[in-house]
């Protein structure tokens, strides 16, 4: 794939593939940045000189842990976790930890990578990180789900801390996990060290606003999104995929904006409801009961539940890809075009691959890249650091009107400088463009 990359840059992705063999993910990630780092790459001669591109490639450091863990029928139970430390050029290293069977180390470098970018992007003081591990809570019992995650921490505690490396949730770790390991971290430590993890609960150092923030901040930049063209959500046919936390205030903003979400999904399906998706039951199913979308189809009478094929293949103006990366690939992407789709906006991390990303482009849809337009979610989490740093807490309306700032300053930086380097409406190589950028020029101030 490199022979598509600018000739400068050809070599090093090269020397990513070689580095790090058989990391699909992460050879992903870093291609699809690479990409659009053509326009400066005979330009900018420090970064040349002083290598940055081939030191960002390489984290700074990668931690891998077994965790051991007892389940309710007393069997020795033996995960992996991760952590990886990316970069920590703009502030201590941030990003979420993923509980899935599918985490694996080039799974959680792809999201360190694409992280880097995405922190970088809200102009907040935050390096990028990821961890996770490959521990599956499904089906596991809540017992089971705080044993793990108090063993997790365990190892996890000696590379973190307010100043110095700040996880948070991504898929499978939500308020509850987040619960658990900071009370194992307070334990260990003997330290009230509310910053050092971000998500918390609101009674125990968390922000308001937090839980919503990356499915409503995606849908403000959406809105940016529509505004350059006069056009607003009031009617607009959406599909949002997932059903977990980025998808169900995706969901809640649409609908509050007088948006139709006609469909929404999970590993096992997806629901169309054309009298609207109902967000109290779907959060009463999702957040409360833990079930699936099977059983809101078996509870609505206007759902119906389909297994086979695609989400995608729902007609829809707005599709908002927020299940987890490579949902949309070349055939998805043939189907949302086929069925005239006006906009995308990434809620997951880099749920479209690369080629769909590109079919979306050419055939004029406006698309806008995960590390952008989920960036409401880390930004929050951001805010949630100035919180317990000041210990302070804000309020729902405060707290809100920042993370929309934030994200009309995303939208603003990505469209000025994809304009300012010839890439008019070219919303991914603007986010990268900039985020790079950002990142690039301090690593140059700071040295080797
Ligand atoms: N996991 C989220 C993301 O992908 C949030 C990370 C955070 O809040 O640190 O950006």
């Amino acid at each position: 794939k490199s022979d598509q990359l600018h000739p400068n840059l050809a070599p090093m992705f090269d020397e990513v593939l070689e580095r790090n063999p058989g990391e699909a993910e992460f050879h992903q990630a870093v291609y699809e940045v690479m990409r659009s780092l053509a326009p400066i790459a005979g330009a900018r001669t420090e970064y040349a000189q002083w290598s940055i591109l081939r030191r960002m490639c390489e984290p700074e450091r990668q931690i891998i842990f077994r965790v051991p863990w007892i389940s309710d029928s007393g069997e020795v139970r033996i995960n992996r976790g991760y952590r990886v430390e990316f970069n920590s050029t703009l502030g201590p290293y941030k990003g979420g930890l993923r509980f899935h069977p599918s985490v694996s180390l080039s799974i959680v470098k792809f999201l360190g990578f694409e992280q880097v970018y995405k922190n970088a992007l809200t102009g907040l003081p935050i390096g990028g990180g990821k961890g996770g591990s490959n521990f599956d809570p499904k089906g596991c019992s809540d017992a089971e789900i705080m044993r793990f995650c108090q063993s997790f921490m365990t190892e996890l505690y000696r590379h973190i801390g307010e100043h110095t490396d700040i996880p948070a949730g991504d898929i499978g770790v939500g308020g509850r996990e987040i619960g658990y390991l900071f009370g194992q971290y307070k334990r260990i430590t003997n330290r009230y060290e509310s910053g050092v993890l971000t998500g918390k609960g609101l009674s125990w150092g968390g922000s308001l606003v937090r839980t919503e923030a990356t499915g409503y901040g995606l849908v403000y930049f959406v809105e940016e999104m529509l505004a350059t063209r006069g056009e607003d959500l009031e009617g607009r046919r959406c599909v949002v995929s997932g059903s977990g936390n980025v998808a169900i205030y995706a969901i809640e903003k649409l609908q509050q904006l007088g948006a139709n979400v006609v469909a929404c999904s999970d590993s096992g399906g997806y629901v169309v409801d054309e009298d609207g998706i109902d967000l109290a039951l779907l959060k009463e199913i999702k957040e409360v009961r833990r079930g699936r979308m099977k059983d809101y189809a078996d509870q609505r009478p206007s759902a119906r539940y389909v297994t086979e094929g695609s989400i995608w293949e729902v007609p829809c103006d707005v599709a908002l890809p927020c299940a987890t990366q490579n949902e949309v690939g070349a055939a998805e992407a043939k189907a949302l075009i086929a069925n005239k789709v006006h906009l995308v906006a990434e809620g997951a991390n880099m749920p479209t691959t690369p080629e769909a990303a590109e079919m979306l482009i050419e055939a004029g849809v406006l698309f806008a890249p995960g590390k952008a337009s989920n960036a409401g979610g880390v930004a929050t989490s951001a805010l949630e650091m100035q919180q317990n740093a000041s210990r302070d807490s804000w309020t729902f309306e405060q707290t809100d009107e920042r993370l929309r700032e934030i994200m009309r300053h995303i939208h603003a930086t990505c469209r000025d400088t994809a304009a300012e380097y010839g890439f008019e409406n070219d919303y991914v190589v603007g986010a990268n463009l900039a985020g790079y950028i950002r990142v690039a020029d301090a690593m140059v101030a700071l040295g080797v």
